[in-house]
């Protein structure tokens, strides 16, 4: 009793349509143009797909394509019909072919879209603004991936003391220190101006020097709460503002 909608695009079939983006257009010289060029270039049409799902435009179901109702919206906001067909394409390569063959001038081509683009601009910016909804629709395969975060341990044991360059470091209960530490006196406690450093923050100021900017500091004896860590030439710990 009724009539099914047309077949979802696959990434293969959406190519194709791209390719032959003529079809859909009804004037016959328009459609002859279109025929050789469709949507985008043969290079450039596998990343227009990929810059779409990259701004959430459409996504994957399985093998086929949907649009997001962010891309839906998108379509909708925009007002110049002539914008998001493909008769725009097929009109400039009609032109371009005409200059071609010498039958219609370049200058007022260029004249031509200058006037268009300008228009559009001007439209564009007078419309009153719209919100476009952003949902991120996540797919069970993306929260999978997003989950385990890469934290690699740091093995203290084989990092060399930056003071005497002899020892290793070693992780004590409250400060990282050389594992000389009674001869070399080095280390960098996790508790510091009363905010707590992480592991990570302590191996960016032993092989860097510094660290990036923290927040939180709560002890600072000229009442800095934040700032860039710095290893002095004596290895002792200096918070500046930058
Ligand atoms: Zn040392």
């Amino acid at each position: 009793g009724k009539t099914s909608p047309p077949k979802p695009y696959t990434e293969a079939t959406l190519l194709r349509a791209m390719e032959t983006a003529g079809k859909q257009v009804d004037d016959e010289e328009l459609r002859e143009m279109m025929k050789n060029n469709g949507i985008g270039r043969p290079s450039t049409r596998a990343n227009i797909i990929e810059t779409l799902f990259r701004r959430k435009y459409i996504e994957r179901k399985k093998k086929n394509i949907f649009a997001t109702s962010t891309g839906v919206e998108l379509i909708d906001t925009i007002q110049d019909e002539l914008l998001k067909s493909p008769e725009l394409t097929g009109e400039w390569e009609s032109k371009l072919r005409k200059i071609e063959r010498g039958e219609y001038d370049a200058s007022q081509f260029k004249e031509e879209l200058i006037e268009m683009v300008t228009n559009l601009t001007r439209s564009v910016i007078n419309e009153k603004a719209k919100v476009i909804s952003f949902q991120e629709e996540i797919q069970p395969k993306q929260k999978k991936e997003a989950t385990p975060r890469k934290n690699v341990a740091i093995i203290w044991e084989e990092t060399d003391c930056p003071k005497c360059k002899e020892n290793k470091l070693m992780k004590g209960k409250t400060a990282i220190g050389c594992s000389n530490y009674k001869g070399c006196g080095f280390k960098i406690p996790f508790l510091l101006f009363g905010k707590k450093l992480t592991e990570k923050q302590i191996h960016d100021l032993i092989t860097k020097g510094k660290s990036s900017k923290l927040k939180g500091f709560t002890e600072h004896p000229e009442g800095l709460s934040e700032g860039i860590l710095r290893l002095t030439n004596d290895f002792l710990l200096d918070l500046k503002i930058d």
